[in-house]
């Protein structure tokens, strides 16, 4: 047992102040502790140690021109951090907050997530600590186009594909896109996430969120119950959180509450198609606050980021969309105690692990991350392969695909629960523990490398 312990502790020492990323680590450590306990092979090959080593980590220097002609310095990164399911498969996150620590807990958790989806692919994440929020098109484009000048040698499309995260759009992908067209002369799939009528899947925008909300209802189904009439609460406004409440609309589901990084909108009335629609171009159109959409709806209030937050509105389930350790365990305690039944997380390591801990011990029904949200990866793995087909599937396709993927997923937990005798419904150890030994076998059975 000690010497279990000292695998963790020496990670943590090995890795100093990245705090998110030992987070991720614990987490998933906590979880396989009762698996290597049994399996001397994992602890002897060291496993675990060598899934929290990244093969590789690039840092780089971009410089790009602003509209005034300043020169601008920023930190590209990638993260390759598994391969042994597949070539290396993440997003880029442009947000100012973004360092290694950060790059790090998301490229880890990923190749969990990878592992659940059933399709060939490893793990990676990167991105650059730039904010394209205030930023011209212009400033965007060439600030994407000098990012690529350096990180087109370490990626390629039977290599490590990049997709979208917080800050990186279809704009972005575009702009990344073309400029690695135009250094290799070749069209490759290199990114997904691209715009449908170059080479772009369907369904790629819609499939984190749908495929969270197809998740929820699974684990509903569960416990014979469903989405319709459910009271919800989705954070962020972006491109996960937009999908889900879409999704919860056609489950009959009533979203009163969402939110982005300047505060939250309450509506008791309900989101509605209508509504959704104009969220839409306020975010992706106008890049505005939320404030604004408030502005048009009587029914709805904003409030300014402050001592109150979305989580303080009474809600039968939660999706939180935004960002990491968005969710705490003050707040976890004011959901349970307003009736909270169902927790599924569309962002990346939104709870901290005491909010975890209390959902867990307290019966709602968690989801994390690494299950709930993979059909974004789920749907670009399937771009990958429509790319190296040089076809396009059709959105009703994509559909049923997503749909069965995230079935799937839920099945492979439930089977995980059982063969480990975990506790009814615990899909956090099952999730973590169910991908562990996949990647697991599969580095042990490349060897030692
Ligand atoms: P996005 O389109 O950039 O949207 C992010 C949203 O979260 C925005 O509304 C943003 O507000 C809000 N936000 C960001 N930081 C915040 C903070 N500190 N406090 C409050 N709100 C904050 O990004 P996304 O693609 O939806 O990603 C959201 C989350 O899902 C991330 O954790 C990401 O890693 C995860 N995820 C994404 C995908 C995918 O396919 N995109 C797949 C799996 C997981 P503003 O609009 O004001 O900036």
């Amino acid at each position: 047992m000690a010497a279990l312990n000292n695998i963790l502790k020496s990670i943590t020492q090995k890795n100093p102040h990245e705090a998110e990323y030992h987070q991720a680590v614990e987490e998933v450590f906590e979880s396989i502790l009762p698996v290597l306990k049994k399996n001397k092979t994992f602890v002897d090959e060291k496993l675990f140690e060598r899934i929290c080593e990244p093969e590789r980590v690039i840092s780089f220097r971009v410089c790009w021109t602003d509209d005034q002609g300043k020169v601008q310095v920023n930190k590209g990164f990638r993260v390759q951090m598994n391969s042994a399911l597949g070539p290396y498969k993440g997003g880029l996150r442009f947000h100012p907050s973004v360092n290694q620590s950060i790059l790090k807990f998301l490229a880890f958790e990923q190749i969990f997530k990878n592992a659940l989806t059933g399709l060939p692919l490893g793990a990676g994440k990167g991105g650059a600590d730039f904010d394209p929020k205030g930023k011209s098109d212009g400033e965007v484009m060439r600030f994407c186009q000098a990012w690529m000048m350096e990180a087109y040698r370490h990626i390629g499309h039977y290599t490590d594909i990049p997709a979208g995260d917080i800050g990186v759009g279809e704009r972005e992908i575009g702009y990344l896109f073309g400029t690695y067209k135009k250094i290799q002369n070749e069209f490759q799939g290199v990114l997904t996430g691209k715009g449908t009528d170059w080479g772009g899947s369907y369904l790629r925008p819609e499939a984190t969120g749908y495929g969270l909300i197809h998740f929820a209802h699974f684990m509903l189904t569960e416990v014979d119950d469903n989405l319709g009439n459910k009271t919800c609460l989705v954070s962020g406004a972006g491109n996960v959180s937009q999908f889900a409440m879409e999704k919860l609309l056609q489950e009959g589901a009533k979203v009163v509450a969402f939110s982005d990084s300047t505060g939250f909108v309450h509506d008791p009335e309900g989101m509605t198609e209508e509504k959704l629609s104009h969220l839409k171009t306020v975010k992706n159109g106008e890049r505005k606050s939320i404030s604004a959409f408030a502005d048009k709806y009587a029914s709805a209030t904003f409030t300014t980021k402050g001592s109150k937050n979305i989580w303080s509105i009474p809600a039968d389930c939660a999706f939180p969309c935004a960002t990491q350790n968005e969710l705490e365990l003050a707040d976890a305690k004011i959901l349970r105690k307003n009736g909270l039944m169902l927790l599924a997380e569309g962002a990346n390591m939104p709870c901290t692990p005491e909010a975890i801990n209390y959902f867990q011990e307290s019966k709602v029904l968690y989801g994390p991350g690494k299950a709930s949200n993979a059909g974004g990866v789920a749907v670009s793995g399937l771009e990958m392969t429509q790319n190296r087909m040089g076809r396009y599937w059709a959105k009703i396709d994509l559909e049923k695909e997503l749909r069965a993927i995230m079935k799937n997923i839920h099945e492979k937990c439930l089977e995980t629960i059982d063969k480990h005798h975990l506790e009814e419904q615990d899909y956090l150890n099952a999730a973590n523990i169910g991908a562990f030994e996949k990647v697991a076998k599969a580095m042990l059975a490349q060897g030692t490398v």
